[in-house]
């Protein structure tokens, strides 16, 4: 179905941690870490904080670019320009709403996979595209590729994809992703990669960045940002890395948005992300793996059904209840804030009873969340 999606109300997440906060409820609600980013990111704060106190160039500071470069090409072994294909924004949010307000205009449409990344249909909105979804269900959240294949028109222009996928929880596959390429391809449509977990994965599975994917590669709007990977939400640092033609079209949209992004704080991510301490990821992966372990011990034990897991610092289960009624509950009788997953599709009937819990936390928050509710009143 083709709709478009309204920014009138007010992000879930905005509404789950006012009223955590309003309850004194622990909340595992919006993901964002509650401890400090990495000492070495910190340290080369400081020292940014040394000079450079002015506007950076709008495209985003240079060694900041050429740092995200590098470390793309040594990841995926392609070439990427830093001066004509990064572009520095503030948070990969404002990086996918330029990619739509460039992409997209009246007329044109963009496919979201849902459950969506609550942001997306507003970005479409915004930018006057009309909207077709893709449904994924519990709990695999398998992409039916028939169905997306009928989603695509000659209007076609882009497709949002998350993966690592929140919330989901998964990861897009190989074939998944040379097929979704393959029908982009027919459709000169452009593919938004939104991979902002890149980092965040388990159990042995890796992620595959979309760009690395032989049918996708021309045609990928890569996305990230320092938010998930060093801990850094309030950061707002991100990064769109796309072919020269898109990068303008996306650096024309900005210059008129953010025009840049706080400059020493691009400084510490540049310096950091050039001089990565060894085995960072692997350490953050098995960080992650613990606090994931810990969380899902003390949901096993509840009456919640949980859908397998392989990426992204979320977990995501069934209640055999609405989930907006439960999340309330939750939040009153056991003093623990979790997002009512329904939201995330645009007909909530499809996700109603899913339940998202951040597990971006200190294990002791993890547990005082954990005894508050497997503790009976
Ligand atoms: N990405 C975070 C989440 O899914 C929140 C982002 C936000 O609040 N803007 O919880």
């Amino acid at each position: 179905t083709a709709t478009s999606a309204g920014a009138g109300q007010t992000s879930v997440f905005t509404l789950m941690t006012r009223l955590a906060a309003e309850h004194g409820a622990v909340n595992l609600a919006q993901g964002f870490p509650d401890f400090d980013p990495p000492l070495a990111l910190l340290l080369a704060a400081e020292q940014a904080l040394d000079g450079g106190h002015q506007y950076s160039a709008s495209a985003g500071l240079p060694l900041l670019r050429r740092a995200i470069a590098a470390d793309r090409e040594q990841r995926l072994g392609t070439a990427v320009d830093p001066d004509d294909e990064v572009t520095i924004t503030a948070g990969a949010t404002e990086a996918l709403y330029c990619t739509a307000r460039a992409l997209l205009g009246p007329g044109s449409e963009a496919i979201v996979l849902e459950p969506f990344y609550e942001q997306y249909p507003p970005c479409v909105a915004a930018a006057q595209g009309t909207i077709r979804y893709v449904t994924s269900r519990f709990p695999d959240f398998a992409v039916d590729l028939d169905e997306l294949a009928r989603a695509f028109t000659p209007r076609t222009r882009l497709v949002f994809l998350n993966t690592p996928w929140n919330p989901a929880g998964r990861l897009l596959g190989e074939a998944e992703l040379r097929r979704i390429g393959e029908l982009a391809a027919e459709h000169g449509a452009w593919l938004v990669a939104d991979e902002t977990y890149e980092h965040i994965t388990f159990g042995g599975a890796r992620h595959i960045p979309v760009a690395s994917v032989d049918t996708c590669r021309d045609r990928t709007i890569t996305i990230s940002s320092v938010s998930k990977t060093f801990s850094a939400t309030g950061w707002r640092v991100g990064w769109a890395v796309a072919p020269a033609p898109v990068t303008a079209l996306i650096r024309g949209v900005k210059q008129f948005v953010t025009f840049a992004p706080a400059t020493p704080l691009q400084a510490a991510a540049a310096e950091m992300i050039a001089s990565m301490p060894t085995g960072y990821y692997d350490r953050l992966r098995a960080q992650y793996s613990q606090r994931r372990a810990v969380l899902a011990d003390y949901l096993a034990r509840l009456p919640l059904e949980l859908a397998p897991h392989n990426g992204t610092y979320f977990l995501t289960a069934r209640a055999g209840r609405d989930d907006v009624d439960y999340c309330g509950e939750l939040i009153r009788r056991s003093g623990v804030a979790a997002i009512p997953a329904s939201r995330f599709y645009h007909d909530p009937a499809a996700g109603r009873g899913l339940v998202r819990f951040a597990f971006c936390k200190r294990l002791d928050t993890l547990r005082l969340a954990g005894d508050r509710l497997t503790t009976e009143e």
